[in-house]
Parts: C-alpha cells; sequence; structure tokens
C-alpha cells in the first residue's frame, strides 16, 4: 500500500509537471521575445522615419516625442527579460545594443524640450543619425531572440522528456506496484478462502462434537433421572438459598404440595416448622446430616429417615438431600418399644418403663413434690389356689383397670411384680398421695371384682406410700414405699401405711 501511494503520488506529480509544461507550451506569450525584437526593431525604423520628418519640419516634434514613448514601452520588455541568457554561446552585443537603446532613449527622453521647435529638430536629427545605423544590431537583436527562444524551448523540450521518461518509470512502477498489490490480493483472497473453508470445517466439527456430547450429557442425564426416579428414597437438590431447585423427585414434589418443581421448597415438606428450621441451620453450618429422623409431608404425614449435605453445583452452593420413608419401621419400632415396655397381661407399663417415665417426671418437675404407692394385693395366692390361676390372671387385669382409670397419665402406673403395681403421683404431697391410696383401697374392698371366668370377688390392697424427699434419688424412695408396704403387710394388711414406725 505505501509502495502504491508512492508511486501515486509521484504519477500525479509527473502528470502536474507535464500539464504544466503543456500549458507554457500552449502560451502564446512563449514567443514574446521574438515578437518584442522584431516590434522594437520596427519601432526603431519608425521613429527614425519620424525623427527624419521633424528634423526636416515635416512633422511636429510631439510626433517624435509620442515615437520615442512607443519605441521605449517596446524597449522595456527586452531589458527585463531573461531570455538571452539561455543561449548556449554568450552575445554580449545584443544586451550592449538594449543597453545602449535604453540609454540614449533616456537621455532623449530626458533632455528634450519639445515645445522648442530648434531644440526639437537638432534631437531629432541626433535620433536619426543614432538609430539609422542600429539596424544591423536590431537584426542581430531579432536573430539573437529568435535562437534564445529557441534554446530554451529545445531545453524545456528536453526536460519534458526527462519529466515523460520518469512518468512512464513512475507508472510502470505503478503498474508493477498495482500488479503487486492486485497479486497480494488474489493470494489473499486465496489464504482468506482458505481459511473460511478451515474454520467452517472447524465449526462443523465443533458442532458435532458438541451435538455428540450434549447428546450424550442427555444420555447420562436420562439415565441418572430414570435411577433417581426409580430409587426408593427421595431426593432432591436445591440451592442453599432455597430459590433454585436443580432437581426434585416426582414422589417428593407431590409431597410438598407444589404444583411445579420451581415452587418446591424444603419448608412445605417439614410438618414440625421448628425440625425444619434446625434442619436448615445445621446444613447452613456446613453440617453433614446422617439418618436424622424427622415427620415430612404435612397433609400426610409419614416418618422419614434424612441425609443431607452441602454440596456445589458449579458456583453455586446446594444442598443434596435424601428421604428414606422409615414409617414401617417406625411402628414396628413403635410397636416392639411398646412390647418391651408393657405388662402382657395387665397392659400397664412394666418396671422399667414405669421407673424411665418417672425419672421423666421427676426431671421435668424437678422442685415439684413427687410421691409412690406400693399396691400389693392380699393373699393373692389363696384365688390362684382357690379359682385356678386364669381367674388369678383376670383378677389381676381388673384390679389394674381399676387402677387405671383412677389416674390420669397411665404411664405413671405400672406392675412391678406378679400381684404388685406401683402409681407415681407428680405435684401430690403425701398426705394427698395416701388419700388417693385410701380411696384405691376402699375402691376395691367395696367393689367385688366381676370376672368372666369365675365368681365375683372380694380383693383388698396393702399400700405403702412414701412422698420424695428433696433430692432423694428414686431406688431410695422406692425403697421406703416397700418399706411401708411391708408395714402394711405386717400389721394386717387392707391399709396404707406412710411411715416407718
Ligand atoms: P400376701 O398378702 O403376703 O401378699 O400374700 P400373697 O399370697 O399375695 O403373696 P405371695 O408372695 O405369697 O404370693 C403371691 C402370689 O401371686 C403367688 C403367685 O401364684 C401369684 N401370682 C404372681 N404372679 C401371678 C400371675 O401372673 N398370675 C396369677 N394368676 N398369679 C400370680
Ligand atoms: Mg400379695
Ligand atoms: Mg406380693
Amino acid at each position: 500500500m505505501l509502495l502504491a501511494g508512492i508511486m501515486m503520488g509521484v504519477a500525479l506529480a509527473g502528470l502536474r509537471t507535464v500539464a504544466d509544461r503543456g500549458q507554457e507550451f500552449a502560451s502564446p506569450g512563449r514567443y514574446n521575445e521574438v515578437w518584442q525584437s522584431y516590434n522594437l526593431s520596427r519601432q526603431v525604423t519608425t521613429l527614425v522615419a519620424t525623427a527624419d520628418a521633424v528634423a526636416s519640419g515635416v512633422e511636429p516634434p510631439e510626433r517624435l516625442k509620442l515615437r520615442l514613448g512607443v519605441m521605449r514601452t517596446a524597449l522595456l520588455p527586452l531589458l527585463r527579460t531573461q531570455i538571452f541568457a539561455e543561449q548556449e554561446s554568450e552575445r554580449p552585443q545584443v544586451q550592449a545594443t538594449l543597453t545602449r537603446l535604453d540609454q540614449a532613449t533616456r537621455r532623449w527622453e530626458r533632455e528634450s524640450s519639445w515645445q522648442e521647435t530648434e531644440a526639437a529638430r537638432r534631437l531629432a536629427a541626433e535620433i536619426a543619425a543614432t538609430l539609422v545605423d542600429q539596424g544591423q544590431d536590431l537584426h542581430a537583436l531579432v536573430v539573437a531572440a529568435n535562437l534564445a527562444v529557441a534554446t530554451q524551448t529545445d531545453r524545456q523540450r528536453q526536460a519534458l522528456q526527462r519529466t515523460f521518461h520518469w512518468l512512464a518509470l513512475a507508472l510502470l512502477l505503478l503498474a508493477a506496484g498495482c500488479a503487486l498489490l492486485a497479486l497480494k490480493i488474489i493470494l489473499g483472497q486465496r489464504r482468506a478462502r482458505r481459511l473460511a473453508n478451515d474454520l467452517h470445517q472447524l465449526n462443523l466439527s465443533l458442532e458435532r462434537r458438541i451435538q455428540e456430547r450434549t447428546q450424550a450429557l442427555r444420555d447420562r442425564e436420562a439415565l441418572l433421572q430414570s435411577i433417581l426416579d426409580s430409587s426408593p428414597s427421595d431426593v432432591t437438590l436445591i440451592g442453599a438459598d432455597q430459590r433454585q431447585v436443580f432437581y426434585v423427585s416426582h414422589s417428593l414434589l407431590l409431597q410438598s404440595g407444589a404444583e411445579h418443581a420451581s415452587r418446591f421448597s424444603l419448608a412445605a415438606l417439614f410438618v414440625d416448622p421448628a425440625e425444619h428450621a434446625r434442619f436448615v441451620a445445621r446444613l447452613e453450618r456446613g453440617e453433614l446430616i446422617y439418618q436424622m429422623e424427622a415427620r415430612l409431608c404435612p397433609r400426610a404425614p409419614y416418618w422419614a429417615l434424612l441425609n443431607a449435605r452441602q454440596l456445589r453445583v458449579g458456583e453455586q452452593p446446594a444442598w443434596l438431600v435424601w428421604c428414606f420413608d422409615i414409617t414401617q419401621r417406625r411402628r414396628q419400632q413403635e410397636r416392639l418399644t411398646r412390647r418391651a415396655d408393657t405388662d402382657d397381661l395387665t397392659g400397664l407399663s412394666n418396671r422399667r418403663a414405669l421407673l424411665r417415665a418417672t425419672v421423666k417426671q421427676l426431671r421435668q418437675r424437678r422442685h415439684m413434690p413427687l410421691s409412690v404407692l406400693l399396691i400389693d394385693i392380699d393373699h393373692f395366692k389363696r384365688v390362684n389356689d382357690t379359682h385356678g390361676h386364669d381367674v388369678g390372671d383376670e383378677a389381676l387385669r381388673a384390679v389394674a383397670n381399676r387402677l387405671r382409670s383412677a389416674v390420669q397419665d397411665p404411664s405413671l402406673i405400672g406392675r412391678v411384680g406378679g400381684e404388685e403395681f406401683a402409681l407415681v403421683l407428680p405435684e401430690t404431697t403425701l398426705a394427698e398421695a395416701v388419700a388417693v391410696a385410701e380411696r384405691l383401697r376402699q375402691r376395691i374392698v367395696t367393689n367385688p371384682l366381676a370376672l368372666a371366668s369365675g365368681p365375683p370377688l372380694t380383693l383388698t390392697l396393702s399400700i405403702g406410700a412414701a412422698e420424695r424427699y428433696p433430692r432423694e434419688p428414686l431406688k431410695q424412695l422406692l425403697r421406703r414405699a416397700d418399706r411401708h408396704l411391708y408395714r402394711a403387710k405386717r400389721s394386717g394388711r387392707d391399709r396404707v401405711v406412710q411411715s416407718e414406725g
């Protein structure tokens, strides 16, 4: 481009020069010096003729003055021209002729007194005499002007020819530059086409690879989806801000009551909002939640085992939550626990369950009074011996039912021995406990038990009552109550005893 620019500049400059030279050649003023020389020669001849006529009185002096002015006017351009310096050989006589004419005419103009006829005639005679011999010199002037103009024209023509040469060279270089440029453009275009083609091929292969990858990802996603959908566990992957839901299994979505995955929220899943808050707090602390049991799906609650952890989806922190329905297991567990805590015969709590319930009461009501009644059926062995073991069993169940109906919290009454029961009375003083025991004892003794497998039975109860001392261990309290029961037995049975002695 630079080369083309330079060539263009050179060609333009050459064309400009050629145009200027052409203009000069076309100008009519080019031959002024030749015409001026002829003109001067003619004016000198005319001046000589006029000077002769004035000198002989034929014409007035003013006429000579006029011709002298005209002749000087013709002389002045030749005095100023540099054309004669163009000649190859110097012609000093030409310059001398011009100088002489200039000096003479100036002097004549200066010294002339045209009003004085005689002086004017004398001057006219002098002018005629001076100029009459100038014919030869003026002819030489004309010839010199011709030669000078011809020489100048020759030089200009040669210069023009050189300009043409340079111009031709510049045009040649320009053409070469243009050819190079065109070649470069063609090669560039070819290269661009090749590159575009390569790019196109690259794009195609890239597109193909993207399609293959996308398909592979889709397949994997579908596989993962089908694995997750067929998993016995429900799962969700939810943003830690709980706004973006990346995945939620179908059944979990149904349980939450949300119509669309984007509307799914963990909060709607939990039955207990406090449990949800604890769950979220643990995840926010970055804890790994392992086998947390919680009640889910407020619309149809069930027990679920939750496993959850924090992970990242791209740059975003997210929570992966797995929920496994453990309702069956939980029911079974509850059944087993109930069975383990329950006396088979009476359905009351057994000793261990009662003790656990009592400990719970002690923890909840640390500073409140608590009393215990130990109840033993008197001479129960005789029932068995008289009516048989089945009647004995039924009698035990009947007594248990009577005791159960007398208390508010059935977990606080238990069968602690064969025909021995214990009743825990929270927030109850010894006097109140003794009153309860008396009521129970009388209700049993005054109301014979109606048995399906035998005749009505009248039983009596011996009861040991004790109120817990502050910070007294449970075992000690029970031992005291047992001693009171023993005293009740020893002192005749069918009574309530509240002290040792
Ligand atoms: P006491 O007034 O001194 O308490 O006399 P008792 O006969 O009630 O006491 P004892 O300890 O001598 O006998 C308790 C009896 O309770 C013995 C046993 O046959 C009976 N018994 C214990 N468990 C069961 C049971 O599950 N079913 C039946 N039918 N009888 C039981
Ligand atoms: Mg007994
Ligand atoms: Mg007993």
